[in-house]
């Protein structure tokens, strides 16, 4: 750590009123208002530290002895309150206003797919702060009015005649009796008890977006908690949840389904009819369909958020018959020995083939 002495530039014989005026010299230059470059700052602190030493007999003294530093680095006095001391004080600022945002709110809604898929209109039921009516957010009770604040005269701010060895300085600081506000409130709104805002609950109409997904998060401004004294409103934050549909579900854009197919129709082909979210819908099935086949049916999937809609892409599984009566049974037994060469045999492997759901 430097020396004291040097980071004023002062010698170590150096009187309290050199000292002083050394610190003042220093500090007008690497003030941060003034020299907002970090090594300035850095400096300043430094010098500001120094100033705190040898401007004290005491640390002084110890400190020219080869001890600590009496004030344990930038405890005790603090370093704005010294330069405070010097230059006349933070800034006065004027009373600050009472009105505060408020904060935001989060709800959640539970959608449907068909309304992800074409968008809806929703009414969100809110419980958050409004304005109070009563007073309109002013906090006192109509008729009445804030009183200004006796003990800072509505300036906000207490200013502070210190005696220092450095002269008579005046500081100032929030005034602790109204807040810095200026005024108080003496006859709060009965309503809002003095808050200027109530909670309650009420209905907002929105229109849920086509394309939206489960998880979203939506935000929609000035619909959150209103603020003390009527200050403006927060955000309202929905998350959306989708539920889950008994034979749809969704991928990205597209929907998808499993349609179970008869084992005579995956042999010899048919028409299959499905209800969809645009009404019923023909499948052709040819005949030789495969499981893991798949029938795209363009522009019946999800709106997307850009427009246009993405496509249906209906699976087909081919189901065993269980239920066999015997003459059934028997004709399988005759198509089993006309196929006599057919056996099980490993597949070869099919990347990307669309599985089962869940
Ligand atoms: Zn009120
Ligand atoms: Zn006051």
């Amino acid at each position: 750590m430097a020396d004291h002495y040097e980071i004023l530039g002062v010698s170590r014989d150096a009187s309290d009123d050199q000292i002083k005026k050394a610190y003042r010299k220093l500090a007008r230059e690497l003030h941060p208002d003034v020299n907002p470059a970090p090594e300035a700052q850095e400096r300043f602190k430094a010098v500001t530290h120094a100033y705190e030493v040898l401007s004290d007999p005491d640390a002084r003294r110890s400190y020219d002895m080869g001890g600590q530093d009496a004030f344990g680095g930038m405890g005790g006095f603090g370093f704005g309150d010294i330069f405070d001391t010097f230059f006349g004080g933070a800034q006065t600022r004027g009373p600050r206003s009472m009105a505060e945002r408020g904060q935001d709110a989060l709800i959640r809604i539970d959608l449907t797919l068909d309304e992800v898929i074409f968008g809806a209109p929703k009414t969100l039921q809110i419980d958050t702060a409004i304005l109070c009516e009563t007073c309109k957010g002013s906090c006192t009770r109509p008729g009445t009015s804030m009183h200004t604040c006796d003990v800072c005269r509505g300036t906000g701010t207490i200013q502070r005649q210190v005696r220092s060895l450095l002269g008579n300085v005046v500081t100032s600081q929030p005034c602790g009796t109204c807040r810095g506000f200026g005024q108080t409130i003496t006859d709060p709104c009965v309503d809002c008890r003095g808050q200027g805002r109530v909670r309650a609950r009420r209905n907002l109409d929105v229109n849920i977006p086509a394309g939206v997904e489960d998880g979203m998060r939506l935000q929609l401004a000035g619909q959150g908690e209103v603020g003390f004294a009527g200050g403006p409103s927060g955000d309202l934050y929905v998350d959306v949840a989708v539920r889950q549909h008994e034979f749809f579900s969704r991928d990205g854009d597209d929907l998808q389904c499993i349609l179970d197919v008869p084992l005579h129709d995956a042999v010899l082909g048919g028409v299959a009819e499905i209800d969809t979210f645009d009404g019923k819908v023909q499948i052709d099935i040819d005949a030789g369909a495969q499981s893991g086949d798949v029938v795209n049916i363009r522009g019946k999937g999800v709106t997307k958020m850009r427009g246009g809609r993405g496509d249906l892409r209906v699976v087909l599984q081919v189901e065993t018959p269980t239920k066999l009566d015997a003459k059934q049974k028997e004709l399988f037994r005759t198509l089993a020995k006309l196929r006599k060469s057919d056996a099980p045999k490993l597949a070869k492997h099919k990347p990307g083939i669309f599985g089962k759901r869940r």
